[in-house]
């Protein structure tokens, strides 16, 4: 019931968003947007490229010039502010969207559109403490260095969480001044397409936000080499964020990357064990596994290996796997039929790589239609395993023994990646010395990754580059300028002086 509601809520087609209005329907190339509940067209979507992207960007630098950037911050707070009420006022309309398209359990996309409306706040409001740095140099200067914006944003997004992912840079764009155009992820463009329309509601000045849907290599493409855009915020694939890179160090961009992930969770024989359960649980199997920083490898003392081993088989075995609008699912499908080959093709290679499929490993029997896969755990795992070091990004995770401390930070540190860690154990010392270690952009010590929206956020190694949240997404989406004001007449030398030999 829930379900057709829903799609009552998509347009037949998702159209760009350029200088403030729709592209009408139907006008150039499109492709389908799925339903991973059943591979059923939801939607036909606009398919860019360069001349939509050349119009996209053409819209915002004048937006920039125009509107924005001359806007006093305060004002800019006050839009994305509003902004934010309507992404709550149409909190149930988003959190529908959002799963219809991804297959994320409608209980979990709810909290992402609140976390999509703070982004919002959040960013707002820093906007308006934004300070500058003064430097007294007496008696000749005062110098001073100030904020400014940059230009045009490019915004690059993923399909997981795409609505949280968008705000989270979108509104820091926004709040330093800049104007922004957005890529979004072609296996989930719905709510982009809706939060373009909140935009008009809350009166966002025509060409500050605009939206060019499309592929990849297409759009995507398009935006990272335009010249008017001078930085490029991506957040996908390793891969990806490499080749990004690649594309656009001719005209020198700047870059936030946020990558891939392979966070080890390590759990020692001291720890509070239900509450280690409770997390890795939680970060593996919500989201449907398509989460960045998932605790996707445990790393269990060998001490309590069994007895964690057992417990998570008897929890991962009960993970309620079905339609994502049911209130009782815990593990939607995955976004399309294709990732769901990739996850399949991990646990393939069980025969040649040797590892057990304890629990899981297939499609549910009662869901023959759509991208279902059973929660899955895999043991008999060694860290030299592909489905140890690669990210599977599905509902697949891997245990592997460790004799002591020592070994357990060395198959951590044994990845590319370098995302997230978290530890669990009751001895602060030890905690705290892993966390030292480990290499990770971040570490949690005895709980999943709960957010702070002040601290940064990032990867180390192949898992990003820069940081975003608090004041760091500002470091990204300003340029400090240094402003040196002489005082008085400090002797300055001459050169080239007249009428003397
Ligand atoms: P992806 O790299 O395939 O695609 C991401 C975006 O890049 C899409 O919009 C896509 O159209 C675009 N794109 C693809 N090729 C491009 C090109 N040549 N030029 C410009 N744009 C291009 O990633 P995905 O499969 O959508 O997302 C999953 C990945 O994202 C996982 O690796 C996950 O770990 C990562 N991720 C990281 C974070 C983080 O904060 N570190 C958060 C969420 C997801």
């Amino acid at each position: 019931m829930r379900r057709q509601e829903a799609k009552h809520l998509v347009p037949q087609w998702v159209p760009h968003y350029i200088g403030g209005t729709f592209d009408p329907a139907g006008e150039g190339t499109s492709f389908a947007d799925l339903d991973p509940h059943d591979n059923q067209p939801l939607a036909r979507v606009a398919r860019g490229g360069p001349s939509e992207i050349d119009r996209a960007v053409n819209q915002a630098v004048e937006a920039y010039h125009r509107h924005w950037r001359p806007l006093p911050p305060r004002e800019r707070a006050r839009l994305l502010q509003r902004w934010a009420e309507e992404v709550v006022r149409h909190k149930q309309e988003l959190a529908q969207l959002e799963t219809l398209d991804t297959g994320i359990p409608l209980r979990q996309t709810l909290s992402q559109v609140d976390r999509a409306a703070d982004n919002f706040r959040f960013f707002a409001e820093m906007a308006t403490r934004m300070t500058g740095e003064t430097y007294p140099n007496p008696p000749h200067f005062f110098n001073y260095a100030i904020r400014q914006p940059i230009g045009v944003a490019g915004l690059i997004t993923p399909w997981n969480t795409p609505l949280m992912l968008e705000t989270w840079k979108i509104a820091p764009a926004l709040a330093a001044g800049n104007t922004v155009v957005l890529k979004p992820a072609e296996w989930a463009p719905l709510t982009a397409w809706k939060l373009a329309e909140l935009s008009q509601e809350a009166d966002l000045p025509p060409g500050v936000f605009n939206v060019v849907h499309g592929l990849g290599e297409e759009a995507g493409a398009a935006l990272v080499s335009h010249p008017q855009v001078p930085l490029i915020s991506f957040t996908g694939e390793t891969l990806t964020g490499q080749e990004i890179m690649r594309n656009g160090s001719q005209q020198l961009k700047r870059f936030s990357m946020e990558l891939g992930g392979k966070s080890p969770v390590m759990v020692f024989s001291d720890a509070d064990m239900e509450r280690a359960l409770n997390a890795v649980m939680f970060g593996m199997f919500t989201l449907n596994g398509e989460r960045c920083t998932a605790g996707s490898r445990v790393l269990v003392d060998q001490v309590i290996a069994a007895e964690f081993t057992g417990a998570l088989t008897r929890r991962v075995s009960a993970v309620a796997v079905g339609d994502p609008f049911d209130t009782a699912t815990e593990l939607g499908p995955l976004i399309h039929p294709d990732h769901w080959n990739r996850v399949q093709s991990y646990l393939d290679l069980a025969p040649k790589e040797g590892f057990a499929v304890e629990v899981g490993g297939a499609r549910p029997g009662h869901l023959d239609a759509g991208n279902y896969l059973q929660a899955t755990l895999l043991t008999q795992v060694t860290a030299d395993m592909r489905v140890a070091r690669e990210e599977i990004f599905g509902p697949v995770l891997v245990v592997i023994p460790f004799r002591d401390e020592q070994e357990a930070i060395a198959i951590a540190n044994q990845v590319r990646y370098g995302l997230a860690a978290y530890v669990w154990t009751r001895d602060q010392a030890r905690a705290t010395r892993v966390a030292e270690q480990v290499e990770s952009g971040m570490v949690w010590i005895n709980s999943q990754n709960v957010r702070d929206l002040r601290t940064p956020f990032g990867g180390s190694k192949w898992s990003g580059i820069g940081r975003e949240g608090g004041h760091f997404s500002f470091d990204f989406y300003t340029e400090w300028k240094t402003v040196h004001v002489a005082q008085g007449t400090h002797a300055i030398p001459v050169v080239g002086r007249v009428g003397e030999a």
